[in-house]
């Protein structure tokens, strides 16, 4: 059976297998994905929140080298996407402020 998934407007990342009927799903639902798009580890999951830390590398002309720099981003998960746990390698995308201190969504697990 085809299962209808939204087109979020960005071409390399698989829709999840199953369907769901949340609001704040990219896939399924109304939410619309724009700005950042990062991958990152899943480090705690609970309540359809994941806390994802990110790691980046930024130049430093004076020394010559990189540096590593962490964040730590919440992201919503949505009904279809619920079987990720700590460990796993999420992409996450940025969408409207969804509560308090959650404005980016999980779009697939890697
Ligand atoms: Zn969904």
């Amino acid at each position: 059976m085809m299962t209808y998934v939204k087109n979020i407007g960005i071409e390399d990342i698989a829709p999840p297998e199953r369907t769901c009927n949340e609001e704040k799903c990219p896939w399924h639902g109304k939410v619309r994905i724009h700005g950042f798009i990062f991958e990152g580890k899943v480090l705690k999951y609970s309540r359809k929140i994941a806390k994802v830390e990110i790691e980046r590398y930024v130049y430093l002309t004076k020394y010559e080298r990189y540096e590593k720099r962490i964040s730590r981003i919440l992201a919503y998960v949505p009904e279809c996407l619920s079987n990720i746990k700590p460990g796993d390698n999420v992409i996450i995308g940025e969408t409207r402020p969804l509560s308090k201190t959650v404005h980016f969504v999980v779009l697939s697990k890697k």
